[in-house]
């Protein structure tokens, strides 16, 4: 039996098995897919504090040796066919292998709505992005578009006004979902253009985006719009698979804990984009790891 399992091994599982390595606990890491997380997928990490600047790649690949390869850590690939997180002894189940352990950490990620139009796919890291802040800078002084009307589509569009010429804001109704103090202050900036009850048909360019094919949905009218960028913010969907039958999650399916990571069921923890929180992003994704490690230790200390 394990001291921990941790599922999921992107930022925020790597970093607590790096914290609970540390702590000597014997750990496994269980993933489904390609360890690393979203941010393998990103270019160049520019808002690491102390990484000046850092590919996704080259930030797992160091993260991964740190605290899997240097501590001999197991991990296991593979979908979890099942589990249960009540009682002292928890268990994962992967290709029909039962793990156990006396702890878990629950770090699965989240997944950027995709907006499902043609060209999204192709144009992925090529003028699509999914992150203002990781890949704004990008496009300094050119022309972009953000779709979606939440609080995360504002603010991506006046974080990428500072950098660019002028930013398209693209909405399917005629009133942004965001709060007013978010509405007010985006409408406020010169170079937002607010295109309302729009939705994008495609994605077009040929190595990277050139433009966008926009449907008007009053009228049905079909315009291409110039840009060089296309930022989609319509939201997050978390990881969570089944745990929400043992796990407690809010009305988007994120689990529910606080700053300390812990979980409604003794000895489970969320850490990273799956857990309830404000601020997803890479930094609060390794604090996470490292509370809900910490938090794992003094439950089996107890
Ligand atoms: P969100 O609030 O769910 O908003 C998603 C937006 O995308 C909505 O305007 C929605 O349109 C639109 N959308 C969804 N699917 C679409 C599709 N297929 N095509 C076109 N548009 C689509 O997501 P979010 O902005 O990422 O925010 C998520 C949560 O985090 C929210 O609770 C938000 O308040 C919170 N948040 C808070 C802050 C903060 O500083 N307090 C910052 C960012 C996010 P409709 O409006 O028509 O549904």
């Amino acid at each position: 039996m394990y001291d921990l399992i941790i599922l999921g091994a992107g930022t925020a599982g790597l970093t607590a098995a790096l914290y609970a390595n540390r702590a000597g606990l014997k750990v496994l890491i269980v993933e489904k897919g390609v360890y690393g997380g979203q941010i393998v997928n990103t270019p160049l990490i520019e808002n690491y504090p102390a990484l000046k600047e850092v590919s996704g790649f080259d930030f797992v690949q160091n993260l991964y040796e740190q605290a899997v390869t240097k501590f001999e850590t197991p991990v296991v690939m593979g979908e979890i066919t099942d589990f249960s997180f009540t009682g002292i002894k928890k268990s994962v189940t992967v290709d029909q292998t039962v793990y156990t352990a006396r702890s878990i950490i629950l770090a699965t990620g989240a997944e950027h709505r995709k907006l499902g139009c043609a060209g999204e796919e192709k144009f992925k890291g090529k003028g699509v992005s999914y992150c203002a802040t990781c890949d704004g800078a990008f496009f300094r002084g050119r022309t972009v578009a953000v779709i979606g009307g939440g609080n995360t589509a504002l603010q991506d569009a006046k974080y990428l006004a500072n950098h660019c010429q002028k930013v398209y804001l693209i909405h399917r109704r005629d009133k942004f979902r965001a709060t007013k103090v978010e509405i007010d202050s985006a409408l406020k900036r010169e170079n937002i253009i607010p295109i309302y009850d729009t939705v994008v048909e495609e994605i077009m360019g040929e190595n990277m985006v050139t433009s966008l094919k926009l449907r008007q949905i009053k009228d049905q009218t079909e315009t291409i719009l110039p840009v060089n960028g296309v930022f989609i913010a319509i939201g997050l969907n978390p990881n969570n698979g089944d745990f929400s039958k043992e796990v407690e999650t809010d009305e988007g399916g994120y689990l529910i804990a606080g700053e300390d990571c812990k979980t409604n069921l003794e000895g489970v923890f969320v850490a990273g984009d799956t857990r309830t929180k404000r601020v997803r992003q890479l930094v609060t994704a390794a604090a996470d790891g490292a509370v809900s490690a910490e938090m794992a230790v003094e439950y089996l200390n107890c």
